[in-house]
């Protein structure tokens, strides 16, 4: 026999565990929106722990009968899984059911959290992890726990709070570890590695990502290996490592175009070419911008391809290509105008400028480093002290000659 519940009980249970079947080995989507079409969506319905009445399953004449119609007493579960409930109570017990409706609700937490995380909120995905993870320890799932702590660290670091990320994360590795969760081990040094490199500690970094990178192979995971690559790519050259930077990125891209993920191959191609045009291979670091542009522009990346064309107008300003050059500065100013990015079209404006001063047009140059110097001194860039110190060196308006 089945409680009668309220319309608005049934409601807040199916929300709590993200309208889905609480039978962790079920996780079926019930009715109510979802995002993926491809799924099969089965009826939800509501299944009493303890039977509203005597005769019903799991009764327990101890419950007053607002107990037993309270929200507290319900779980939500798709119609098969309530009806085999239902009908072998010595099977699923009352434990059983509230240890269920507990881990659909910290794993529907866990889901939101990632969902604001994704949505970059992370003000509110700290707050959904914190809740997945008292969940967790309430019901002593130290997987879960572990999880939600690497989770709360990846939110910190967003957030600039190194430290607390850190932290986090030191605490997931230790579980991951503890419970013998390799997959999770990788991905949560892989997380430690980038908040020691925010921090400015890059050789922990890179041990971290190393070790990352030894477990990512290991396990066979081809993604996290690309990625890791890339990270430990990031970190030499935060070193100044380019020679050991460019190896790693190219590994890295290797795995990336094998997967077929087109954003990060253009992301990293992006990070290859700073390493060439540091290194002073401008030729090669103009070949890769261009195949970087050309993968932003394919997946709609306006912001990256906005970049990719400022940097490309720098690579061909110091092969002396100053018409490409300029092409590419103007195509970048027109994408950061559109998009609102501001520190793109002062970079750009100073850049055209100081391609100015080097083609002798003085009048010009001047007028472009005053515009970028606005722009700047707008948005508190640090750039502006440089732009200043050329303009002085421009001299005064009309003379137009460096002033010695
Ligand atoms: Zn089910």
């Amino acid at each position: 026999m089945r409680g009668e519940f309220e319309l608005k009980a049934k409601e807040i249970l199916a929300r709590q565990v993200g309208h889905r079947c609480s039978n962790p080995h079920c996780r079926r989507p019930t009715d109510g929106p979802r995002t993926d079409p491809a799924m099969e969506v089965a009826a939800g319905v509501v299944a009493c722990i303890v039977a509203a009445s005597p005769g019903g399953p799991r009764y327990d004449p101890t419950l007053s009968r607002d107990e037993r119609s309270s929200v507290d007493n319900g779980i939500w579960l798709c119609q098969e899984c309530a009806r085999r409930a239902d009908s072998d109570e010595q099977h699923y017990t009352v434990d059983r059911l509230r240890r269920w409706k507990c881990r659909a609700e910290g794993a529907h937490l866990a889901d939101l959290g990632e969902t604001y995380l994704n949505r970059g909120d992370a003000r509110r995905a700290i707050g959904a992890f914190e809740q997945a993870l008292a969940v967790a320890r309430r019901i002593g799932d130290r997987g879960m726990e572990g999880n939600a702590l690497g989770n709360l660290g990846v939110a910190h670091r967003r957030l600039g709070r190194v430290r607390q990320a850190i932290e986090a994360g030191e605490q997931a590795l230790a579980i991951a570890r503890e419970i013998g969760d390799r997959r999770s081990e990788g991905a949560h040094l892989g997380n430690l590695g980038l908040a020691y490199r925010h921090l400015g500690e890059v050789r922990k970094a890179i041990e971290c990502h190393e070790w990352a990178l030894v477990i990512a192979r290991e396990v066979g995971d081809r993604r996290s290996e690309g990625v890791h690559l890339g990270n430990l790519g990031n970190d030499c050259y935060a070193l100044g490592e380019l020679s050991r930077a460019i190896d790693h990125y190219e590994q890295a891209l290797e795995i990336t175009r094998e997967i077929g993920d087109r954003r990060v191959v253009g992301s990293q191609l992006g990070n290859l070419g700073s390493a060439y045009r540091d290194l002073g291979e401008m030729q090669k670091a103009a070949e890769t911008f261009e195949q970087a542009l050309e993968i932003a522009r394919q997946v709609g990346d306006r912001r990256g391809e906005g970049s990719r064309l400022s940097n490309l107008g720098n690579a061909y300003f110091e092969l002396g290509e100053a018409q490409r050059a300029v092409e590419c500065y103007e195509g970048a100013l027109a994408i950061a105008r559109e998009i609102g990015d501001r520190r793109i079209e002062g970079n750009t404006l100073a850049n055209l400028g100081l391609l100015a001063r080097e083609l002798g047009e003085m009048p010009r140059a001047r007028r472009l480093f005053h515009r970028a110097l606005r722009i700047f001194e707008d948005i508190e860039h640090p750039s502006a002290v440089r732009v200043r110190l050329w303009l002085v060196e421009l001299g005064p308006i009309g003379i137009g000659g460096l002033l010695h």
